[in-house]
This record gives C-alpha cells, structure tokens and sequence, in this order.
C-alpha cells in the first residue's frame, strides 16, 4: 500500500490571478520523497513560499517528462537555480512512447538557449530514458502509456493516487488505464464550441465535454482540468468547471499553482 500523497500544482496552464500563467508542471511528495511531473515554467514556483521549504528539506528530485513540447521542458532550465542543493534525475520518455528521443535535453539546454550545458551544472544531474509501460521512481510506481498527440506524449498514472493525461485528443482506452484513481488530471484544451469548429483529433488536444464523459466512465474520485488553451481567464475556466462537473457528476477541482491538495 502506497502513503499519503500530496500535490502540488505548480504550472497547469491556468489562470492564476496574482502571478501570472505558468506551464505544466506538477509536484507529488510522499514520505518526503519528491516527483516533479513534467518541467514548464511552473518549476519557478519551487523557488516560492511555502513550496520552497518542502524542496530545501529533500536531497534529491526526480523529474519524469511526458514528451518534449516546451511548454514541459524549458522549467528544467530553472533546476539548477532552485534544485542545485538535490540530486536530480530526469525520467525522460523514448521511443516508441514517443517520437523525440532524450538527447534533445542536451540541445535545449545548452547555448545559445541556455549558458550552462546540462552536462556542467552546479549538482549532479542525470537523464535517463523510459521507453515501458512501469516505472518505478523512489516510493512512486508509475504506468506509462502512448498517447494520441503530434510527436507523441506519454500519460502517467501514479499509483492508485492520481493519473496526468495531458496533451492527447479524448481517447477511450483512457478510461482503463485511470480506473479508479482517486485523482484525475486531464487536459481541457477546447471547448465544445471549438472542438466542434476545430478538428480535435488533429490537434492532438481534448475538449471539457469528452472529457467529463471519460472521467465519469472511468469511475475516478475527482477531476481536475489542465492545459487550458491561452486567453481563458477565471470566469471562463469556472465555467469549464461547472460543465465538467454537471455532466461527469464528479467534484471538479479548482486547481490553485502553489496549493496542495492531499490526494490517494
Ligand atoms: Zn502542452
Ligand atoms: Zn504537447
């Protein structure tokens, strides 16, 4: 059996009304342990009160990615600012999870993106590729599958805890792999309205709707939407929210970057 685990929203693509946007990224700790979900520019907020006191307290941080988009990379850049005191290991996919391979760390960051090459920075970092279907990272025990999304995108269920399912247009074979999970983060790029304007499948992006049907046939505990689409502000995520939560009858969490929610 699996402890207590908490998350830690860092970026998810949202509103956020007195600190601006931040990408994904998402912070699990349990037993002191800490996994870092995805790297976008959320990682910062490791750097703030009070999420910075829970990293000054680890010796190392783990960092699985879902896939290379830079919306979920370029925070590692911020690792050797915040992170320099921890032993880091990135958990980087490969194929055939997904197209892009995890050499392509060392070019992003690297000049001229970045002055300090990931081989020299100030702490012991290492990048290592998953390219299975279990992981096991410290006291997690994570699940991968291969998801519908331009170069590909890995989602991850941790435990029976919680399940990320970003950057995938709607796919049915969701519901098996998030059954029963008490959390599920999922990805609400479109709205109806627009999935219906847009062609969803080739954007690789899910829409609130589908997604709410999926969470309710998966029988999760609780929803959370992320990956909003840019220009969505507080009134219009809110209603995101209250559809989700009238059509999949699940409590829909209002994801707050940098407030933990006890989950698992
Ligand atoms: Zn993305
Ligand atoms: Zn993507």
């Amino acid at each position: 059996m699996s402890g207590r685990t908490r998350l830690v929203p860092l970026g998810t693509n949202g509103y956020f009304p007195s600190g601006g946007r931040q990408t994904m990224s998402f912070l699990l700790e349990r037993d002191g342990a800490l996994l870092l979900l995805d790297a976008g520019t959320g990682v910062a907020r490791l750097g703030e009160p009070p999420v910075a006191a829970r990293l000054a307290r680890a010796a190392r941080l783990d960092v699985v990615l879902t896939h290379y988009h830079v919306d979920h990379v370029v925070g590692l850049a911020y690792l050797p600012g915040v992170a320099r005191h921890c032993t880091v290991t990135i958990h980087a996919p490969a194929p055939p999870l997904v197209e892009g391979a995890p050499e392509a760390l060392g070019r992003l960051l690297a000049p001229p993106f970045f002055p300090h090459p990931l081989g020299e920075w100030p702490m012991p970092t290492e990048v290592v590729p998953y390219s299975g279907s279990a992981l096991e990272i410290g006291p997690f025990r994570l699940r991968a599958r291969a998801q519908r999304h331009p170069g590909g995108s890995v989602g991850l269920r941790v435990d029976d805890a919680l399940a990320y399912v970003t950057d995938t247009s709607v796919d049915p074979e969701t519901e098996l792999f998030v059954a029963g999970v008490d959390l599920l983060l999922h990805e609400a790029w479109l709205t109806n309205e627009e999935a219906e304007r847009e062609d969803a499948a080739r954007s690789g992006h899910s829409a609130v709707g589908p997604v709410a049907d999926l969470a309710r046939r998966a029988g999760v505990g609780r929803l959370a939407l992320v990956h909003h689409r840019p220009g969505r502000d507080g009134v219009a995520l809110a209603a995101l929210r209250a559809e989700a939560e009238l059509r999949s009858g699940l409590p829909v969490l209002p994801l707050v970057e940098g407030e933990a929610v006890d989950v698992g």
